[in-house]
């Protein structure tokens, strides 16, 4: 068996030397418990808040212990009457190659004809946090101007897409032109790339209109251009600031509010777990929308436990398209 820990709190972008691997002995099957062998890993852009000795709304990774995340495995052997050997399961789990687990922290899941990675995915947090997200706060109907930064990530992606069923005019904010190419494939009407145009005129020839609904993953600078925007009435889910995630001391940008406050617009920060109480309703949208092709999805798979940490940073160098994932063992 093997675990990745922290061993260092990063300070800026964290580098390899801030995690180590170390072998373990095979854990023992306890009462109540199941062992499960892991298949995939998630590793998640707010995994870089937990490296930190902060408050926030989930506790920080203590130092030399595994960290965790969201995880896909096989039922191995069981000491319970709800999980049997073979059952595929999530939940929030230590980084290891095997775990014996507790049956409360485990979910069953059953996707067929979906692959079981969806419950990392488009089934799973992202895919919750976008349907929540974007129809819980942005509110889009026909016609509106949705502008979301992030745009070819596992979120933003799938935010896009829900944008164009619901009649937005939908513009994705991306990192490469590839990811530009894979967002128009999706539909999604205009992109702009921050790292090689100027994002506030871009911006402004992609959203003619204006903007209603900023969905926004990014923060910085990228954010500021598209406030500047915002039409009567707009409405802004934060939903992640990655671009500030590594900032050794908080950012200040133009200041914003009068054009808030003129145009009486909504911004709201939330958790998707804050929609706990909704997930089967999503759920079962989100699965339906897969099922007819109305929505699909992208991961990026990197092969190898060992590769875990490689997997992590390529989120802050943007190597993913959709849905990052750790390929670690078939079932
Ligand atoms: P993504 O799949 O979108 O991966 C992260 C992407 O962010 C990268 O591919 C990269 O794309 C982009 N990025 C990285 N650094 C920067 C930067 N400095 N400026 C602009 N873009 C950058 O991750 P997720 O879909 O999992 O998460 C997206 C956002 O949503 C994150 O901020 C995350 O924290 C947040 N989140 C919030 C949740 C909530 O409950 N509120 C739940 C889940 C996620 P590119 O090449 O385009 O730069």
């Amino acid at each position: 068996n093997e675990q990745l820990l922290l061993i260092n709190r990063p300070s800026g972008l964290p580098t390899k030397e801030d995690f180590s691997f170390e072998q373990l002995d095979t854990p023992v099957l306890g009462e109540g418990e199941v062992i499960v062998r892991t298949l995939y890993l998630s590793v998640d852009p707010y995994m870089r808040g937990r490296m930190n000795d902060t408050k926030s709304y989930v506790p920080p990774f203590q130092l030399d212990q595994a960290i965790s995340g969201g995880l896909i495995g096989e039922v191995t052997e069981t000491a319970t009457d709800t999980f049997a050997v073979g059952d595929l399961v999530t939940g929030i789990l230590p980084f290891r190659r095997v775990n014996a687990v507790k049956e409360s922290l485990l979910r069953k899941i059953t996707s067929d004809p979906l692959p079981p990675s969806v419950f990392l995915g488009p089934l799973g947090m992202t895919g919750l946090t976008a349907y929540f997200g974007l129809l819980d706060i942005g509110n889009p109907s026909e016609g509106d101007t949705l502008v979301v930064s992030g745009a070819a990530g596992a979120v933003g992606s799938l935010v896009c897409q829900i944008g164009k069923l619901k009649g937005a005019h939908v513009v994705g904010i991306v990192g490469s032109d590839e990811k530009a190419a894979y967002l128009k494939e999706l539909g999604v009407d205009a992109t702009v790339n921050y790292k090689t145009d100027d994002v506030p005129s871009a911006l402004e020839t992609a959203c003619p209109d204006g903007i209603d609904i900023y969905f926004d993953n990014v923060g910085g600078p990228v954010s500021d251009a598209a406030l500047s925007l915002i039409n009567d009435g707009a409405r802004i889910p934060i939903c992640g600031q990655i671009s500030l995630y590594n900032l050794q001391k908080q950012d200040v940008g133009p200041r914003i509010q009068p054009n808030l406050l003129v145009n009486r617009a909504l911004m709201k920060g939330f958790i998707v777990s804050d929609y706990a109480h909704r997930y089967a309703e999503g759920e079962a949208q989100l699965t339906e929308w897969l099922l007819q092709g109305k929505l699909t999805y992208r991961e990026s798979v990197i092969d190898g436990f060992e590769n875990t940490v490689d997997a992590f940073l390529g989120l802050f160098s943007g190597t993913n398209i959709g849905k990052q994932l750790v390929h670690v063992a078939d079932p």
